[in-house]
C-alpha cells in the first residue's frame, strides 16, 4: 500500500465523481437538515422554522431550490392566508438511506448536541435496528475493507469546475446542528474520499481536491480536532507528515457511498468516476442501507424514530 497514488486520476476522479456533484447540491448544512426534518414528518414551513432554528429568508431558499430540483413539492393546506406544507417527492425520498447513516454516525461518535431521535425503529420487522451498509448483489454488510475502489473518470460527468469551493461559515450562535453540519460538510467529505482513494500528505491533498493551500491548512486540524483524523510523522521522510483516518473518520463512507449512488441513479442516471467492487461476490458494489436485524432494505415509510422520554 505503499505504493505512490496516481494524483492527476484520483484529481479526474473525485472531479467527476457523483459523490462532488451532490454534495454541491444537497450537501449544505442546511439543506441537509432540511432533509432530516423531512423524513422526520415536518412539513410546514413554520415548524421547519422552529425546529432548526433558521433564518425564514434562508428557508424560504433552501426550499425553492429543494422543489427545483424535484426532491421537494409543496402543497397548499390553508388558503387564508396561503400556507403551504412540503412533501418529499419519490428523487427526495430516496436521499432516505443517505440521511439514515448521518443519524448513525451521530448517535456514536456524536457529541448529542442536537435533538436527533434516539432510536429507529423498522415497521416491517418490529425490531429497533442500527442501519448497515449492504451489497444490493449479495446482500452482505460491507465495510470500506470489503472494497476494491477503481477510479474511471465518466467522460459523462461534468467536472468540477475550477473556482476554489466556497468554506461554510459557521458561527457558534448558529443553529443546534452545526456540530453535524461542520464536520459533514462538503470540504470533509472530500477530503475523507481522497484519504479513502490513497492519499495521505498535505501537497497530494492539495493537489487531488485542488484546495489551496491555506485553506487545507485550516481544515486539516480542524478534522483532527474533531476526531476524524489523526497525524503523525512519515517514517519514511521524518520532515513530512502523514493523515490516517479515524475510526470516526471511517465512518462516514457509509453516508458518502449511500450519497453518490443516489446520485448516480436519480440526477445523471451515470455511474459514478469512483467504483468499488465487493471483493467478496466479485460484483460491482450498489451500496444499500439495510435493517441491521431483518436485514431488509430500509424505506422511509417503514421507519419509526422513537426519541426517549417521549409518549
Ligand atoms: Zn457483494
Ligand atoms: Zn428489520
Amino acid at each position: 500500500m505503499s505504493e505512490a497514488p496516481d494524483l492527476d486520476l484520483i484529481r479526474d476522479a473525485l472531479s467527476t465523481s457523483t459523490l462532488s456533484h451532490a454534495l454541491k447540491l444537497i450537501g449544505d448544512r442546511w439543506t441537509m437538515q432540511i432533509l432530516m426534518g423531512a423524513f422526520m414528518g415536518v412539513k410546514r414551513f413554520d415548524d421547519f422554522q422552529s425546529w432548526l432554528a433558521i433564518p425564514r429568508r434562508t428557508l424560504s431558499s433552501r426550499l425553492k431550490s429543494l422543489m427545483h430540483m424535484d426532491l421537494m413539492r409543496p402543497r397548499l393546506y390553508q388558503e387564508r392566508p396561503e400556507r403551504y406544507a412540503y412533501h418529499l417527492t419519490r428523487k427526495g425520498m430516496a436521499v432516505y438511506e443517505a440521511t439514515l447513516m448521518t443519524w448513525d454516525w451521530e448517535q456514536r461518535f456524536g457529541e448529542n448536541r442536537i435533538a436527533l431521535p434516539t432510536r429507529l425503529v423498522h415497521k416491517t420487522c418490529g425490531h429497533g435496528f442500527i442501519p448497515q451498509l449492504s451489497c444490493e448483489a449479495c446482500g452482505e454488510t460491507v465495510t470500506l475493507r470489503d472494497l476494491e475502489l477503481r477510479l474511471k473518470p465518466n467522460p459523462h460527468l461534468p467536472h468540477d469546475p475550477d473556482a476554489p469551493m466556497r468554506t461554510p461559515k459557521v458561527t457558534v450562535t448558529d443553529g443546534a446542528m452545526d456540530h453535524l453540519a461542520l464536520r459533514m460538510d462538503r470540504w470533509t467529505l472530500m477530503i475523507v474520499s481522497a484519504l479513502v482513494l490513497g492519499c495521505r500528505h498535505f501537497d497530494q491533498l492539495s493537489h487531488v481536491l485542488r484546495i489551496s493551500p491555506p485553506l487545507l491548512s485550516r481544515r486539516l486540524p480542524a478534522m483532527v480536532e474533531a476526531g476524524l483524523l489523526s497525524v503523525e510523522p512519515d517514517r519514511d521522510d521524518r520532515r513530512r507528515r502523514v493523515y490516517l483516518l479515524t475510526p470516526a473518520g471511517r465512518a462516514l463512507f457509509p453516508y458518502i457511498a449511500l450519497l453518490s449512488v443516489w446520485a448516480s441513479e436519480h440526477l445523471f442516471n451515470e455511474p459514478s468516476s469512483i467504483r468499488p467492487r465487493h471483493k467478496a461476490c466479485g460484483k460491482a458494489f450498489v451500496p444499500r442501507a439495510t435493517c441491521g436485524h431483518c436485514h431488509e432494505r430500509l424505506n422511509a415509510w417503514d421507519v419509526r424514530f422513537e426519541t426517549e422520554g417521549a409518549a
